[in-house]
Order: C-alpha cells, then structure tokens, then sequence
C-alpha cells in the first residue's frame, strides 16, 4: 500500500500544478474516427472505447489488473465497433481513454463522472482533485469527443444526409454480485423508432436473450450521448450492450459485428421502406 499512495503522491503533481499539462506530447488525441466518409445513415460512437490514462496522471493508483476490467473501459466494444464500422461502412467516433479519468457518457456535474469508486474499487488518482484538475480532463477529454460527434451530426443534418445515432457499450457479465442473463441489451428514453425495430429483429435470432432497457435504461441522470446527441438532435437513436464474456476475443467480436451488420442493414431496408430516411 505505501508504494501505491507513493505512487499517488508523484503522478499528480506536474498537472496539479498546471491542468493544461494534462495531456503532453505523448498522449494521443482523444477522439479516434474511422470510415469518416463512410456513407452508412448509421452514425456509431464509442464512448468507453479505450482504457489510457494521460501519462501525467500515472496508474491512477490502480494495479494493472483493475486496468484490464470493465470498470476502466467497455471490454470487447472496440473490436465489434470497428468491425461494424467497416462492414456498414459507416462512421465512427470513439474516445480513447478511461472512463475512470473521465466517463464520456456521464452528465459532466453528475459524481460519477469522474469516479471516485466504480463498483467496489476505490480510484486513488481520482481522490481530492482539484476543480482545475478535474476541469481539464473535461476541456481536453470529454468536451473533443461531443464537441466532435456534434459537428458530424452538424455536418450531416446541413448536407441533408440521413443520420441512425448507435451508441456502443459493453457490459460486465456480473456485477456486483449479481449475474445478467442477458446476451444484448437495447438502451433506450423519449425515441422508440430505432430500439424498436432492433428489439424485434434481435428477438428473432432464436440464440439470443435480449434485454429491453437491460441492463441498464437510458437517463438524463446518468447519459450523455444519446440525450444530448440523440434525442436533443430528433435523430432516432438506440443504446446497445453487448456482454462482455461473448466479445472477450476476436473470434467473439467478429461474429457480433457480423451479425449487427447484418440486423443493421435489415433495419436500414425497413426505414427506408418506410421513408423514415429520406
Ligand atoms: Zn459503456
């Protein structure tokens, strides 16, 4: 435990001392995009896509170990979301670091957007910060990614171009204790047309369990991206969770991804059968 709060005590002080020091020379840019010209009306984001951790903030005091788990990042998601991306070619937009140095799908005032403990794990990194330290992981972090998805779907809407918001997550196969039987989730609040079409198509796939609004329901309380991109903007838009064990390896990620581009494309020939995109 001493080398631990050692630890603490060194990885802090340059960007304590200087916020704007947050991210230096050798931290990549936040948002990663790919398949930006992708012609899709599927707009996906990722915001828990990767686990980093801005050098001056260390290992937030966290063993490697807490690094690899759910509580970091969604397992799994970035595979399938890039895959998907190639297979529907369409564009996506995901946030390369830790939700524990910032969740990009939390209220920025909510508490657990920067979390203190994420589900029994205390983060030491994230004890007693200071307003302009915790103001900077949102101006360098989290206000890119939004600030990026918004001018896409600007981009979009004024060039007329039909736009399907998907919002990628995975989710931990226990927690808490407590086991989730389901396979997918779809997550959804004010818009149903997207959730569902996917619900009905995702329940015909006799191998599935499918949860509606499960594990989790979309809230202003404790979303981000699908109130303030999705439903803000009128776009129809859906959450979807997949379990992490089914996605923990490539061959996993790559039949997830085959199957929703497969549902994706069904559910794109309906709307438009429907002159929902237009
Ligand atoms: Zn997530």
């Amino acid at each position: 435990m001493p080398l631990r709060w050692a630890t603490r005590e060194n990885m802090n002080q340059a960007s304590e001392r200087d916020p704007s020091l947050l991210l230096g020379a050798v931290d990549v840019p936040p948002v990663l995009e790919q398949n930006a010209a992708g012609r899709s009306p599927f707009l996906l984001t990722c915001d828990h896509y990767g686990r980093l951790v801005p050098q001056a903030l260390g290992d937030l005091g966290l063993p490697p170990s807490e690094m690899e788990r759910h509580i970091a990042w969604d397992v799994g998601i970035a595979g399938v979301a890039e895959q998907l991306s190639g297979a529907l070619d369409a564009h996506l937009v995901a946030q390369r670091y830790s939700r524990l140095v910032i969740d990009c799908n939390r209220p920025p005032h909510a508490p657990s957007s920067i979390p203190l403990i994420s589900e029994a794990t205390t983060i030491p990194g994230n004890d007693g910060l200071t307003r302009e330290a915790a103001d900077a992981r949102r101006r360098l972090i989290f206000e890119p990614y939004h600030r990026r998805i918004a001018e896409i779907i600007d981009a979009r809407l004024g060039a007329g171009v039909p736009t399907l918001l998907v919002s990628l997550h995975s989710f931990t196969p226990v927690y808490a204790g407590i086991a989730r039987p389901w396979h997918i989730g779809t997550l959804y609040q004010r818009d149903t047309r997207l959730p569902l079409l996917l619900l009905r198509l995702l329940r015909g796939e006799s191998d599935l369990m499918v949860g509606d609004n499960e594990p989790y329901a979309v809230s202003d309380a404790t979303d981000f991206t699908i109130p303030v991109h999705g439903e803000a903007r009128g776009l129809p838009n859906t959450g979807i969770e997949i379990r992490q064990d089914l996605i923990a390896d490539d061959v996993g990620q790559a039949q997830w991804a085959e199957r929703l581009a497969r549902i994706f494309g069904e559910i794109e020939t309906a709307m438009r059968a429907q002159q929902l995109l237009t």
